[in-house]
């Protein structure tokens, strides 16, 4: 179990929800970061008292030195902050919450540092899965995944043997918009995709719920996790979402993980594995659901999730640039600048741009991927 962490991007959804379980279970805290949201961070500094802060903005940065210059705590600003809690010394596990492609770096330090990871940031597989699972190899350190589904998976895997794994049952809530016909997801607007029916997220994976994108970023994640292909890798739309995630195996026995939806149940299993200790989770009551509900996905119109199944199958830098693309899109739709179903537009445009088959891919080849990506669609 863990008994020191540090946590990138505290200020977030998973952050805050991470600052929660070390709060319950006295886990210290020895860095915390932030892009700029220098109140919160400035409370949880007065609160957890970690030897170090870290603000991606230099300017946040200066202004969080001034507010915490009554204490101990040292506070840096811009990515070499960032770096630099990533690898703090006094952490063993390093919780990557950062969201999007700005955590490979950070996660990459950590591994380097010998720190454990408990990995919430999916698109640091998703953009760098092939650098950062030889890395976590080569350092002897763990890795512990702090997606629901992906944690579901790892649960379900305790005590089964090796060899007989059949497939992965990745369990997918449908997002906002699930059931809706292209003709009506025309004009959705912001704050309908923000809708969320079960969880309550940061913005842009609450936007990569509605268009399925999140589900094709995790099953990039899970073949890197479980070392799954995408042929074995289902996904099955469960609106209710209790059942995280299941495996099937050889012999066709199906185990799953259930809970409520409450994310501090992974996050608290990633930092205590393999204990199982009290949660402020509520129990799951199912006689009060009653019923669960499965489908199939629609891809033909959601094509999101078929579009990083066929990222997955090409390798190399496909999901690289399919991440970057739908970052850049997301962006531009949460600030109104293309409609909904242009974000699945955008993914589809840049993969039938990129042509290189190689599969051996270094990390400048990921970078520059994912810039060239970004400057070709603007962002
Ligand atoms: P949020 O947007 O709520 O939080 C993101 C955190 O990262 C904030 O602390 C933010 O700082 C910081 N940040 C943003 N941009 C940068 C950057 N360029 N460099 C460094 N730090 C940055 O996201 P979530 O917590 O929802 O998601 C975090 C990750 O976890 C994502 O990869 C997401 O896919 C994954 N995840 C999230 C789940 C959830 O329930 N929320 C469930 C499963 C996975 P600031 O506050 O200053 O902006
Ligand atoms: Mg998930």
């Amino acid at each position: 179990m863990t008994n020191h962490i540090a946590v990138l991007g505290s200020t977030g959804s998973i952050g805050v929800q991470t600052l929660d379980v070390a709060r319950m279970h006295h886990i210290r805290v020895s860095a915390l970061t932030a892009n700029n949201s220098i109140r919160l961070l400035e409370e949880q500094a007065r609160e957890f008292q970690p030897d170090m802060v870290a603000v991606l903005d230099e300017e946040a940065a200066g202004q969080l030195k001034i507010a915490l210059a009554d204490t101990s705590v040292k506070v840096l600003g811009g990515q070499e902050g960032i770096l630099a809690a990533a690898q703090h010394e006094a952490a063993d596990t390093v919780v990557n919450a950062i969201v999007g492609v700005a955590g490979l770096l950070p996660t990459l330090a950590a591994i380097r540092a010998g720190k454990h990871l408990a990995l919430a940031n999916k698109e640091t597989l998703v953009a760098g899965g092939s650098i950062v699972m030889q890395e976590v190899r080569k350092a002897g350190v763990n890795l512990y995944p702090v997606d629901s589904e992906h944690s579901a998976i790892f649960q379900c895997l305790q005590g089964c043997p090796e060899g007989a794994l059949k497939k992965l049952i990745l369990t997918a809530s449908g997002g906002s918009f699930f059931g809706k016909t292209r003709e009506e997801l025309s004009h959705v607007t912001v704050e309908s995709a923000l809708q969320h029916p079960n969880w309550s997220m940061g913005r842009k994976i609450t936007i990569d719920s509605a268009t399925m994108m999140n589900k094709g970023l995790e099953v990039i994640e899970a073949s890197w996790l479980f070392g799954v292909e995408d042929k074995d890798i289902e996904v099955l739309i469960h609106r209710e979402s209790i059942i995280h995630s299941m495996i099937q195996l050889k012999d066709n026995a199906v185990i799953a993980q259930l809970g409520t939806a409450d994310m501090r149940i992974p996050i608290q299993y990633a930092l205590t594995y393999p204990q199982r200790l009290p949660s402020p989770a509520k129990e799951l009551d199912l006689a009060e659901i009653a019923s669960l509900s499965f489908a199939p996905p629609d891809n033909a119109t959601f094509r999101c999730l078929p579009l990083c199944r066929e990222a997955l199958q090409k390798g190399g830098l496909y999901p690289t640039v399919a991440n970057a693309a739908n970052e850049v899109a997301v962006q531009m739709f949460l600030q109104e600048k293309i409609s909904f179903l242009e974000i699945a537009g955008m993914i589809e445009q840049a993969l039938s741009d990129f042509h290189c088959d190689k599969q051996e891919i270094t990390l400048e080849e990921i970078l520059c991927a994912d810039k060239e990506t970004r400057m070709k669609l603007g962002g």
